[in-house]
């Protein structure tokens, strides 16, 4: 029997508990049992820690580059010591397997300790605008930056706050309430390594804690990490109590856009892996459409479903599991219902679409990894986020119907596209409407290139150098000689 963990939050260095007195519990979803509970903040925690970070903010911006760097690397450092500890929480609170997860945490790491190099490229210019004044740019941090994140990637996402302290600014992240575990543990290791005030840590949900950080007024920057619906209601939240900047990383329905010429075997490999099942497709770049032309269509389906089937479903702990359970029951809930939404409209289901069988899956959030073929534009499960372990395999006639089938829904997120045909690559890599885009390859993120969506599946790109000038503002200054 695992420890209970009795969550805290961190506010202004301190480790505490909410307010409101209220707590959220959180459950197993490979068992629904309850594993531990964090305070469910109320609009007065969050007020405190915004205060707790423009507090800290005149002395952490008052940092030299070098001495920010040796404090993020510090913090990085710890981060790795912890991982196993956050893995063991992590696993249990998201049914994520411990493979997937634990490259979550080295990514993590990775992502602070680039930004942590970089603090001396946030340059301004001098720009020769007239004879009789110098002109000059310099970049400075907002203040505040609220960061608000999603439960699939939860400590990926809470730890990496590299850009936004580079760049001089405190901030308040709020994770989410569906697996927030985790985040007591950063809370105690930026409370070891951070000066008080510089990061926060508000636990709750949307409406108690994320809401309130969106609309408090000493917040002017906003991070958020999630769905589509959420990011718009962000934007209309901001607008209505003051000028904010947003940046949004949402959610997509990524096509992989495969030509004649590609390798069925290959493919089908890629396919399965860029699904991401071992995240029972809760990972947002997640290939959920695979696009084919009628001469490797019935090769490919055979392999994709051969592959799906023999994913070894359980324990998310153990090395050998492919996939866990789902997330959340409200999670495992809306892929049932996408699945039946797939069989009503005429769709084939070839794979899953059952709980699996046997014992261990009596209780949890347990769903086989599931493939539609034939599956065409007009369904649902063609055009919205499932956000679950489900793959439509659809026909396509001519490179034209290919590019237009991909770009043919709201999201524009990520797009992989299979061949060796050069001029096809680059034609396909340039009309599809996607931030992020793979040529012959899925799911490896690659720091230092930019992240995010075009259309609704986002503003803003991270893992980048972008990511850290935008939590920057920039102030010209016309000196006269
Ligand atoms: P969600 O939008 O339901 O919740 C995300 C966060 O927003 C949570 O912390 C939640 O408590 C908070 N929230 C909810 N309502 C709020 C409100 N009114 N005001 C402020 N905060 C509010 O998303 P989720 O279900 O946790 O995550 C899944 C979604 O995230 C998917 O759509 C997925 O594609 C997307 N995602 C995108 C990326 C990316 O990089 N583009 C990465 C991971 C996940």
């Amino acid at each position: 029997m695992s420890e209970f963990i009795d969550g805290r939050m961190l506010i202004g260095g301190e480790l505490v508990e909410s307010r409101t007195a209220n707590w959220l519990e959180s459950v197993n979803p490979a068992s629904e049992e309850v594993i531990g509970r964090v305070p469910a903040a109320g609009p007065q925690d969050v007020d405190a820690a915004v205060r707790a970070a423009l507090g800290a903010f005149d002395a952490w911006a008052g940092l030299s580059m070098i001495e920010r760097a040796q404090a993020l690397r510090g913090y990085a450092q710890r981060l790795r010591e912890e991982g196993k500890r956050i893995l063991d929480i992590e696993v249990r609170d998201t049914g994520n397997t411990i493979a997937k997860l634990r490259h979550d945490i080295t990514s993590a790491v990775r992502g602070i300790e680039y930004f942590a190099g970089l603090g001396t490229e946030l340059k301004g210019e001098t720009i020769p605008a007239s004879a009789d004044a110098l002109h000059y740019s310099v970049r400075q941090p907002y203040g505040v930056v609220g960061r608000i994140v999603p439960f699939n990637h939860p400590i990926l996402f809470a730890a990496k706050f590299g850009a936004p302290l580079m760049a001089g600014n405190c901030v308040v992240i709020k994770p989410s309430e569906q697996s927030p575990l985790s985040a007591t543990v950063l809370a105690e290791i930026v409370r070891e390594t951070l000066p008080p005030g510089v990061v926060n840590i508000v636990t709750g949900d949307g409406i108690g804690a994320g809401a309130p950080l969106v609309r408090h007024p000493l917040v002017k920057r906003i991070s958020f990490i999630g769905s589509v619906p959420t990011g718009m209601a962000i934007q209309r939240a901001a607008a209505e109590v003051a000028v904010k900047h947003v940046s949004l990383e949402l959610g997509g329905k990524n096509p992989m856009i495969v030509f004649p010429d590609a390798d069925p075997d290959e493919v089908a490999s890629n396919a399965v892996a860029g699904m991401n099942f071992g995240w029972m497709g809760q990972s947002c770049g997640s290939m959920s459409r695979i696009l084919l032309p009628d001469s490797l269509y019935d090769a490919v389906l055979e392999r994709v479903v051969e592959k799906a089937e023999a994913i070894v479903q359980g324990d998310p702990a153990r090395e050998e599991t492919g996939a866990g359970p789902m997330n959340s029951r409200a999670q495992y809930e809306k892929a049932l219902v996408y699945i039946q939404a797939g069989i009503e409209d005429g769709a084939r289901l070839v794979a899953g679409g059952t709980r699996p069988e046997g014992p261990e899956f009596e209780r949890g959030y347990w769903l086989r990894p599931t493939v539609f073929a034939d599956v065409t534009r007009q369904m649902r499960i063609f055009r919205e986020e499932i956000f679950g372990p489900v793959m439509s395999l659809v026909r396509y006639q001519d490179v034209d119907e290919a590019i237009e089938l991909a770009n043919d829904v709201e999201y524009g997120l990520t797009a992989s596209i299979w061949t060796n045909d050069l001029n096809l690559a680059m034609r396909a890599s340039r009309d599809v409407r996607a931030g992020y885009v793979w040529v012959n390859g899925v799911s490896r993120h690659f720091l230092g290139t930019g992240f995010g969506g075009f259309k609704n599946s986002g503003i803003g790109r991270e893992e980048c150098f972008d990511e850290m000038l935008s939590y920057t503002e920039t102030k010209t200054v016309h000196v006269r000689v």
